[in-house]
């Protein structure tokens, strides 16, 4: 507690904490969930948390890559149009199945893509390349050994690493797991996130606002940004500013948490109920970031169990969770790669921020014929929610600049891919 107690001094207007110190605080307090077994299916989108070691070659027998006939490349090593090659059939090798037939001098063996190649034979001739009459087939060229044939081993070594630790389990993994018979992998589960929001005026978005009412939107922005970064969102609702309801609200979940957050109630406004509950209780801190917007935040722990507890203005909600919320959430994961995809785009027009702190501006990052460039989707007040949802891409203005203006190299944090 006593170790952020400057923190604590808000309203002096000093002391606000850079927006990498408020990150650096989060990120050290969380850690990786404990790791289990779970089947390839609800692996999907979880990080490994031990190295997966191929205990076999993939794959595990030579077998062939086309239709036609193994023979021995020696049999064949002069065949010509002029002067072809006839070989004897002596069998048949079948997808599945060991061969029955060997293939001795001047023997073939038909085969079909994907059967393993019979003893004997070192390259395929395939179907199209032949003659057939009878039980004899013709041959007219010669095939180099191993032609067509994919070998044992080429895809994996026994005693390679196949996926390594920290990696999140996407399509290609599931497939090679289930193919090299790792079918139980052992990963971090994805944390369950106690998600609710603070405010008397608040309804739920199946309701018609009474005067002076809002629609609560936060809870589900959190709810999509969760699911997003792969953990499991709950969400518990709408709390009234009353500082026994967020607490029972919260000991009621908390069996099923790994982590809460929650919005509204954290700045200086006496009707503040996040901040009433928990200010100077417990190690839950608030305080001042300089960034715009989200500058009110509150984190600390809550029976053991990351809290955040992040301003009610709606784009406030966004930025802070990308920002501070998101890496956290990575981590415990398993993630090493905790932060969004970034790049240098140029702006296409003026952008005024508060000096002082550090202004991430809603944009629309684009390819353009000479690189990036970002295009601000709207006004910078912290409550206007559509300007989120036309964006990309926070653009993030430095402390310390007032304009950053048309034409000027700004860093932006990607937060969804162009095709979404
Ligand atoms: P607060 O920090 O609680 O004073 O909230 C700041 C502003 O955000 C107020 O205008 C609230 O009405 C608005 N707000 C707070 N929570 C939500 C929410 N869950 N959905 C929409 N707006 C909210
Ligand atoms: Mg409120």
């Amino acid at each position: 507690m006593s170790q952020h107690a400057r923190l604590h001094d808000h309203d002096s207007g000093e002391g606000l904490l850079s927006v990498e110190e408020a990150r650096e605080r989060v990120l050290s307090t969380v850690h990786p969930l404990g790791s289990l077994q779970v089947p390839l299916t609800d692996a999907y989108g979880c990080v490994l948390a031990e190295d997966i070691v191929a205990t076999h070659d993939l794959p595990s027998f030579a077998s062939s890559a086309m239709d036609g006939f193994a023979v021995r490349s020696v049999d064949i090593a002069k065949a010509s149009p002029s002067e072809p090659v006839d070989l004897k059939i002596v069998g048949r090798a079948m997808i599945g199945r060991r061969p029955e037939s060997t293939v001795g001098g001047h023997e073939a063996s038909r085969i079909a893509t994907g059967a393993p190649i019979p003893a004997g034979a070192d390259t395929v001739v395939p179907i199209e390349n032949v003659e057939l009459s009878g039980e004899t087939v013709r041959i007219l060229e010669p095939a180099p050994e191993g032609r067509h044939i994919r070998p044992v081993g080429e895809d994996v070594r026994t005693g390679s690493v196949l996926v390594e630790t920290g990696k999140r389990l996407g399509a290609p993994e599931l497939g090679l797991l289930a193919n090299a018979g790792f079918p139980h992998p052992v990963v971090h589960p994805r944390p369950r996130v106690i998600v609710l929001s603070t405010g008397d005026e608040l309804i739920p978005p199946t309701e018609d606002p009474q005067f002076g009412q809002v629609r609560d939107s936060n809870a589900y922005t959190i709810f999509g940004a969760v699911r997003e970064a792969g953990a499991i969102p709950v969400l518990a609702g709408i709390v009234k500013d009353d500082v026994d309801q967020l607490k029972e609200t919260l000991l009621v979940h908390e069996i099923q948490a790994d982590a809460f957050i929650s919005s509204g109630g954290v700045s200086v406004g006496e009707r503040d109920v996040v901040k009433a509950a928990f200010f100077r209780r417990g190690d839950v801190d608030f305080y001042r970031v300089a960034m715009q917007p989200g500058m009110p935040q509150g984190f600390g722990n809550i029976e053991g169990k990351p809290f955040w507890g992040l301003p009610g203005n709606p784009v406030s909600v966004f930025v802070s969770f990308e920002v501070f919320v998101r890496p956290a959430l990575m981590k415990m994961l398993g993630r090493t790669q905790l932060g969004r995809p970034e790049i240098t785009a140029v702006l296409t027009q003026d952008v005024t921020g508060p000096v002082g702190k550090l202004q991430f501006a809603r944009v629309v990052v684009a390819r353009g014929d000479e690189g990036w460039t970002a295009t601000p989707t709207g006004a910078r007040g912290s409550n206007l929610i559509s300007t989120v949802s036309r964006a990309n891409g926070l653009a993030m203005i430095p402390p310390g600049t007032e304009t950053a203006r048309a034409g000027s190299q700004v860093r932006v944090m990607v937060f969804r891919s162009s095709e979404d």
